[in-house]
C-alpha cells in the first residue's frame, strides 16, 4: 500500500502514526533534509540554507534521495510519504510512485500557521512559514486536482483530534 499524505505545513501529517497500524514505514522529505542538513559537508550546509529559510530544494535533487530512499527493502510492501512530490515537476520526475491512496488533510491557513508558530521547530522562523505556506499554497495544492482525476483523493478534515483522524483514514482505505 503505497500512500500520500498532503496538506500544508502544520495540518498533523507527521503525527498520523499510521505506520505502526499499517506496518509500512512513514518517509518525510523533510525529515530526510533535516538529517542531511546536520553533516558537515557542502552539501549539508547547502540544504541547511534552503530548508531554513523555507525555500524547496531542487527537484532533482530531492527525486534523487527519495527515490534512494523508496528503493530500500523496508519499503517493498510500501510507504506513506510526506513531503513528495510537492509540485508538478516532481511528479514526472519520478512517474512510478503509483500511489494507491492521497490524503488531504485540510484546514484553514490561519490554523496552519498558528500551530506552526506554536510548534518552534529550528527551521520555524515567522519569515520561513510563511514562505513555506504560500509554496504550498502557490505549487503542492495544484496536486490535488492531479490526483482526483486519477480517483484516488480522499479529503479529511485537518481540523479534529489525531485519534479520529487515523480512525477517518483508516476506515477509507
Ligand atoms: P517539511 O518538513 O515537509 O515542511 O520540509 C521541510 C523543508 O525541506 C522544506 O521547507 C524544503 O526546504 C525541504 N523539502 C521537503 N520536501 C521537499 C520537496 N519535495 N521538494 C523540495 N524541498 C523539499
Amino acid at each position: 500500500m503505497k500512500i500520500l499524505l498532503i496538506g500544508p505545513q502544520g495540518s498533523g501529517k507527521s503525527t498520523q502514526v499510521l505506520e505502526q497500524n499499517l506496518q509500512i514505514p512513514y518517509i518525510s522529505t523533510g525529515d530526510i533534509f533535516r538529517q542531511i542538513a546536520q553533516q558537515n559537508s557542502e552539501e549539508g550546509k547547502k540544504i541547511k540554507q534552503t530548508t531554513e529559510s523555507g525555500k524547496l530544494v531542487d527537484d532533482q535533487t530531492t527525486a534523487r534521495l527519495l527515490e534512494k530512499r523508496v528503493k530500500k527493502s523496508d519499503c517493498q510492501n510500501g510507504f506513506i510519504l510526506d513531503g513528495y512530490p510537492r509540485n508538478l515537476e516532481q511528479v514526472k520526475l519520478i512517474p512510478d510512485l503509483n500511489f494507491d491512496k492521497v490524503f488531504f488533510l485540510k484546514i484553514p491557513k490561519e490554523v496552519a500557521l498558528d500551530r506552526l508558530l506554536k510548534r518552534g521547530r529550528n527551521d520555524d522562523t515567522e519569515k520561513s512559514i510563511t514562505k513555506r505556506l504560500a509554496l504550498y499554497y502557490q505549487q503542492t495544492e495544484a496536486l490535488l486536482d492531479y490526483y482526483k482525476n486519477q480517483g484516488i483523493l480522499a479529503e479529511i478534515d485537518g481540523r479534529g483530534e489525531i485519534q479520529s483522524i487515523q480512525d477517518e483514514i483508516k476506515k477509507s482505505l
